[in-house]
């Protein structure tokens, strides 16, 4: 609350050079932990198509901000889906590039092995603007990849998808809770990118009902070791002295420890907890240890998958917007949002939410492109050529009001 940061991301400080003018910072879930923006000290965001519903999470502000017409471009991050998820349920084109291509330096880590930034906006084109402006090295950022940015403008002139394979990821998407909706965008798509001369196959990821577990174990761990540094002393809030005087224990272990409990909300303490608690002696092996092994094979899946196909196309979302307060006090079924999302922050690969086409009360439904590392061209280029052949992406919700040309 009240921070005032002393420097700039590279991110910002990219789009900055490159002419960009920030207006604002937008709402979001507390340490970007959540699916719905509403474990914000700030508090909730509405969705504009309907403002009983949540934007998504973690990144909700952005791409509602997005979403009512108040900026073309906005900023997100994307641990386990936070730009894509949002980018669906607000109805726009949300990008997270490969692990490493754009720099972390200035963001607030939460699962560092996860974690990345990317553009939000209502068009492929738009995303492409701002991930050329964002993207490429930066020494700040041990894990930054030393790659030349391609120039994206010649995916964006490409008039079809000829010569693409494309592999359909169906796994999940017949169970209970899934909504029709989803099933229905995702074979609108599917007819589209046939049309504009992709050939469509079936592809399966044999490791995905893990990749929810997987997650839900490392990016707890990470959180833990990351959110340490909040300590109330170096770091983020600090107890009042008074507090700090009145306490039984000794007042170093009593300014840690009233800190933390009065800066962290209680998603973020039971993160710190389960990572905590798995990250122990004894714990270890059977929980972290084990789910970075099945990281390695779910990353191996996509490597099989991209042997024989291009890119991947499957669903965002399991719903489109849900009501606010509807899973507040399940954090399962919040857990249970990211289904599809999560197996790229596990794989490091570079996915696209592109909106897919609009369930019957009118709330938008995404659709998801995920490619090889390295290869957001790709992406680029199909959901270019898959939104020059719909109108999906045009449609504004009923709160829109344009403040700049669109
Ligand atoms: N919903 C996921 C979580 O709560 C993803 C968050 C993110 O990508 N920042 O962890």
């Amino acid at each position: 609350q009240d921070f005032v940061p002393p420097y700039d991301a590279t991110v910002v400080a990219r789009l900055k050079s490159a002419g960009a003018i920030v207006v604002g910072k937008t709402n979001m879930d507390e340490f970007a932990m959540g699916a719905s923006t509403e474990t914000s000290a700030m508090g909730v965001t509405g969705n504009p198509w309907d403002t009983t519903k949540t934007p998504g999470g973690s990144s909700g502000g952005a791409a509602a901000a997005v979403a009512a017409g108040t900026v073309p471009l906005s900023l997100g991050t994307d641990t386990g889906g936070s730009i894509r998820q949002p980018s669906a349920f607000c109805g726009i084109t949300g990008l997270k590039p490969t692990y490493g291509r754009v720099s972390r330096y200035g963001l607030v880590a939460f699962a560092s092995s996860l974690d990345q930034a990317g553009p939000m906006g209502w068009s492929v084109d738009d995303v492409a603007i701002g991930l050329q402006a964002m993207a490429g090295y930066d020494p700040r950022d041990s894990t930054s990849v030393n790659a030349e940015v391609p120039d994206f403008t010649p995916a964006l002139a490409a008039e079809d998808v000829r010569g693409m394979r494309i592999g359909v990821l169906r796994e999940g998407l017949d169970q209970d809770g899934i909504s029709p909706a989803v099933r229905d965008a995702l074979a609108t798509a599917e007819s589209v990118l046939r049309e504009q001369g992709a050939e469509i196959v079936e592809v399966e990821l044999p490791h995905s009902k893990y990749w929810v577990p997987t997650y839900y174990v490392i990016a707890p761990c990470e959180a833990s070791s990351n959110l340490s540094r909040f300590d109330g002393a170096h770091y983020g809030y600090r107890v009042g002295d008074a507090e700090i005087a009145a306490a039984d224990s000794g007042p170093l272990e009593a300014m840690y420890s009233l800190s933390r409990a009065g800066g962290f909300g209680s998603e973020v303490k039971r993160r710190i907890m389960v990572g905590t608690y798995a990250l122990s002696e004894g714990y270890y092996d059977a929980y972290y240890n084990q789910a970075l092994k099945v990281r390695r094979l779910i990353r191996n899946d996509y490597d099989a998958a991209f042997q024989q196909v291009d890119l991947l196309l499957g669903p965002v979302t399991p719903s489109p917007a849900f009501a606010l307060n509807e899973k507040t006090d399940d954090p399962i079924a919040m857990y249970l949002c990211d289904l599809f999302t999560v197996g790229a922050n596990l794989a490091g690969v570079p996915a696209i939410s592109l909106p897919g086409g609009f369930d019957a009360a009118g709330l938008p439904v995404g659709v998801q492109l995920q490619a090889p590392v390295m290869e957001e061209t790709r992406l680029l280029r199909a959901g270019n050529v898959f939104q020059m052949a719909s109108d999906f992406h045009t449609r504004r919700p009923p709160t829109f009001t344009a403040n700049h040309s669109q």
